[in-house]
């Protein structure tokens, strides 16, 4: 996003954002979100609608975490289709189950400026403190063992069918995300140029 000046526009990061200021979307996706269940498609896909008529997705945009089940997908392609817009690319990171219990379950982040450490593979200079804000770091709720996998039981039963549906239609684009963020970060810049 920092490099194609992109608005990066992730689901779960508006959810955690009404939450915390607690308004009625927050209110409805709180359950859901505590419990690792996928927020109900009509909530959802209202709020990332909403989301895509601000101005500053005008030039294009990534969606991070969204769509996640087949409605929300033909959701979206009927909304762009009406602005005669359509998207590109539908991006698959492949991680096994047991490294993303890893990384999910290591992970901490600042409660200010939202960086992302991992208590192994990234640790911040002094623990518990944001290296670049000097921020407490925090560990999400849902990021405990109960939720992290009950968030991967139901996140790969939607899966397949979205991967179908945008392998289908020559949009996907697949990268091996066993590496580091570096390597990660190369292969899918590199994958989107082409
Ligand atoms: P994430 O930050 O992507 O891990 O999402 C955190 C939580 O927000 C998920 O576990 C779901 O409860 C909810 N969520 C995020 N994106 C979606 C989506 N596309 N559909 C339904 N629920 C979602």
């Amino acid at each position: 996003s920092e490099k194609t000046g992109l608005a990066h526009i992730s689901s779960g990061d508006l959810f955690r954002e009404n939450i915390g200021k607690n308004t009625d979307l927050g209110k409805k996706a709180k359950e859901y979100v505590d419990q690792g269940l996928l927020v109900p498609d009509e909530i959802t896909i209202t709020m990332i609608m909403d989301r895509l008529s601000r101005p500053d997705t005008e030039r294009g945009f990534m969606l991070d975490g969204f769509p996640r089940t087949m409605q929300q997908a033909k959701a979206l392609d009927e909304v762009l289709a009406n602005g005669g817009r359509t998207i590109d690319r539908a991006v698959y990171i492949r991680v096994s189950t047991d490294e993303l219990v890893n990384r999910l379950a290591g992970r901490w982040t600042c409660s200010k400026c939202q960086a992302i450490y991992h208590e192994v593979n990234q640790p911040p200079k002094q623990a518990g403190v944001c290296d670049n804000c000097g921020s407490t770091l925090a560990q999400r709720d849902d990021d405990k063992p109960g939720p992290i996998r009950k968030r991967i039981e139901v996140q790969l039963a939607n899966l397949e069918p979205l991967v179908e549906y945008y392998r289908g239609r020559g949009r996907l684009v697949e990268i091996d995300g066993a590496g580091d963020p570096d390597a990660v970060t190369r292969e899918l810049e590199r994958s989107l140029e082409g």
